[in-house]
Parts: structure tokens; sequence; C-alpha cells
């Protein structure tokens, strides 16, 4: 029974690199590092030989080999080079009989590691290649043991034919096909969040060509005017005038909607909120026309800076602002409301469709922000998770009130930075 548990104990230490995978990764929007494999996959190591399963004093077996072969698939050369010197170091000090064995078996075991990784890498039959491998270390091991202590193997033979066995073959069967489909399964969110940002920019597009037309035909129209009566020149200026402001609204529309669709920039900069809201209230004018929404901007002219990616800000604002209007969507006098102000500290933007809104329950608010939560027949869910990710990102965090059927607000709060109140301050006083 106590043999069970130790097996049991040491299947729990292989698996501790995809349960801190789990834990540290479950909100990011990026896949694990080769430091993270490092760390984790260390930290196993010690807890398996120090927690080691052995029958006589000195000579202990633990998944070692299982830790060696997931490094070096996961993290490298370098990695597993590394938890090769952690092992003989920590080896050495444990000391016993056991050790000079222990040390060639590890040399041994590394040089399969680094002959099978290659194959493994390209096969289509993981879950039987790592099942093997862990039965090669075994035999290994157990040929080697037999060499230097052939009584010992002898009078424990079941335990070497079938308890390491059973240990390393279960053990790098499930750490290597459970971490495996967590990565795919995080490269896939990774993927979908990005495929999210174009499908919402997408639906705004669909509504802003709408919108370009709108002035395109009233500068049409205004140069008729002027080719029929080109005689008339205050008239025909006046023309001129309300054509060019055209235009430049146009164009100034275009130009944050090519600034928000395109790739995403990798750097943080002084954001001022209080314009980003009036360029999404730009964008998100047409959308929110087509879909008989009012959107209003209430903010005072300070600025209020904080300290964000600019491009990853605005891609949330139209996340939001986009739910909100279409929370409204198909209700009369539709209305959404972006307001900002500064307290303690830290800016609070509130995004509010509540008077009209469809509103959500407590289940409901629960869900959100989790990956593929959607209500809606064509949504995705993975607009908020995106927007959490990145509020969350910059130490900022999101309240949720909402009632069905009366509405919704979405508050964040941004921390904003020390030595930005205090420019704020002394250009409010300048
Ligand atoms: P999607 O919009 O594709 O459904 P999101 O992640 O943007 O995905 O939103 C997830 C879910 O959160 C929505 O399907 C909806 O049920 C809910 N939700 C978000 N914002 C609002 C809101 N303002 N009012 C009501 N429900 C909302
Ligand atoms: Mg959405």
């Amino acid at each position: 029974m106590s043999l069970l548990k130790e097996v049991i104990l040491q299947i729990f230490f292989a698996l501790t690199p995809f349960v801190l995978y789990n834990i540290y990764y479950r909100d990011k929007l990026k896949n694990y590092s080769q430091s993270f494999i490092l760390v984790t996959s260390s930290f196993s190591l010690l807890l398996a030989m120090t927690f080691a399963s052995s029958v006589v004093d000195g000579v202990i077996f633990d998944i070692r080999y299982v830790i060696m072969f997931f490094g070096l698939v996961y993290g490298g050369v370098q990695t597993a080079l590394l938890l090769l010197v952690e092992f003989v170091i920590y080896r050495l000090y444990l000391g016993g009989e056991g050790t000079r064995v222990a040390l060639l078996m590890l040399v041994c075991t590394f040089t399969l590691c680094l002959i099978i990784t290659k194959p493994y890498k390209t096969t289509y039959r993981k879950s039987l290649y790592t099942f093997l491998a862990g039965i090669l270390f075994s035999v290994v091991a157990l040929g080697l043991t037999f060499i230097f202590f052939p009584a010992y193997v002898k009078q424990h033979l079941a335990y070497h034919l079938f308890v390491i066995p059973i240990q390393n073959s279960v053990g790098i069967w499930l750490l290597m096909s459970l971490f495996s489909k967590a990565i795919a399964d995080k490269e896939l969110f990774i993927e979908h969040a990005q495929n999210e940002k174009f499908q919402a920019m997408s639906h705004v597009a669909a509504s802003l060509a709408h919108e370009v037309r709108n002035p395109l035909t009233a500068v049409k129209g205004f140069l008729r005017l002027i080719q029929e009566s080109p005689e008339e020149h205050t008239k025909t200026e006046q023309y001129i005038k309300i054509s060019l402001d055209e235009i430049q609204r146009t164009e100034s529309i275009l130009t944050e909607y090519l600034s928000i669709s395109k790739p995403l920039k990798d750097r943080s900069d002084q954001i001022n909120v209080s314009e980003q809201l009036h360029v999404i209230q730009e964008i998100m004018l047409p959308f929110a026309n087509m879909h008989n929404v009012e959107l209003d901007v209430q903010i005072y002219d300070t600025p209020v800076m904080i300290f964000a990616n600019p491009d990853e800000i605005k891609q949330v604002l139209v996340n939001i602002v986009k739910n909100a209007i279409e929370a409204c969507t198909d209700v009369p006098n539709g209305r959404v409301i972006l307001s900002i102000l500064m307290e303690k500290g830290n800016a609070i933007l509130m995004i509010n469709d509540n008077g009209n809104g469809i509103g959500m329950d407590e289940s409901q608010i629960n869900y959100l922000g989790s990956i593929y939560f959607s209500t809606k027949s064509s949504g995705t869910g993975l607009g908020l998770t995106y927007s959490y990710h990145v509020i969350h990102s910059i130490g900022g965090s999101v309240r949720v009130t909402s009632e069905p059927f009366v509405g919704t607000q979405f508050t964040i709060i941004f921390p904003c930075h020390v030595d930005m109140i205090e420019k704020m301050n002394n250009g409010l006083t300048a």
C-alpha cells in the first residue's frame, strides 16, 4: 500500500509543470516560456528526488527521466542541461550506495532523451511514443542497477519489472499529453482572440461604409450646385467650406478606423483617455446609427492620463461600447453613454446602457470575461476575455452592475501614475 502511495506521489510530482502552467497562464494571452519550463521542472525534480520511492536505503527511484525528457522537449537542450546539473548536485548531496550508478544512469538516459526527442516531435503517435520512452528509461535503469547490484535486483525483481516501468510510463504519458493539450488550447485561444479583433472591426466597417457614403453624397450635391451656378461666389465659397469639412471628418474617421484595425504594436505610452473617448465616439457612431442607438460622450476637457498600449486600449473600448450598443438594439430610444472622471488617483471610465439595455442576471455577470461566454447567436465570447486581460495587465479592474431588461453599467478603473497626476495638477494650476 505504501508503495502505491509513493508511485501516486511521484506521478503527482511529474504533473507539477502542468498544474503550475494552468495556474500561471490561466488568464494570460501568451504561451509558456523557456524559463517557465526550467523553473517548474526544477521544482518538480526537487520534489520527486526529495520524496523518492525506495525499497533499500541509498537506492532511490523517482520520475527524474520523465522531467528530463519534458524539459528537453519543451525547454530545449539548455534547460535539460541545467536540469542535469541540478540533478547531479542534489544526487551527490543525498548520497548513499546508489549515487555512482545513479549518475551513470543519468548520463545514459540523458543521451537517450537527446536521441528520441527529435522523432518524438515529428511523430503522430505521441502517446504510444511517450509510453515506450517510459519503458525504455526503466529498462536502462534496470540494466545498470543489475550490473552494480545484481543481488539487490534479484531480491526486488517485481519492483523493477512492474512498479518502476508503470511509474515512468504513466508519469511521462500523463505529463506530456496533458501539457501538450493545454498549450494547444492556449494557442487556439490566442488565435481566436486575434480573430475576434478582426471580426469586431469588420462589423464596425460595415456600418462605416454607410457613414462614408453620406458625406460623399453631400459633397457630390454641392459640386453639382457649384457647377450649375459658378457665378455665385459667396454661395460657392460656402459650399466648398462645407464640403471640405465633410471630407475632413470622413478622413479622420477612416484614419482612426485604420489605426485600430491594424495589427497591435507592442508598446506602451501615456494615453489621454478623454481624447480616446472622442476617437471611439467617431469610430462607433456609424455602428450606433445603424442600430438606432444614440451614443453620448460626457467628459470634461481635463486630460486623464494613463500608461498603457494605445492600440490595446482602443480595442478594449471598441469591444465594450460595441456590446453596449448591441444590448440596446431593438429597443425604442436606445442610448449608450460614455463618461469619465478622476477619483483618488484613478481614472474611472463608465460605459452605460442603463435605462434600456437588455441587461444581465447574476449568473451571467459572474461568467463575464470567461472565454467563449456569449449569449448572442453569432457571438464569439472573446471580446470581454481579451478586454479583461488588457485591463488587468495594466493594474486596472472592471466592475459590472446590471439588471435584466433595465441595462448595464461597465465601470473600468485605470490607475493613473503618480507623476502623471502631478503633471495633470500642475497643468491645471498653471
Ligand atoms: P460577444 O459580444 O461575442 O457575445 P463578448 O465577450 O463581447 O462576446 O461578451 C460576452 C457576453 O457578455 C455577451 O454575449 C453578453 O451576453 C454579455 N454582455 C456584454 N456586455 C453586455 C451589455 N452591455 N449588456 C448585456 N450583456 C452584455
Ligand atoms: Mg462583444
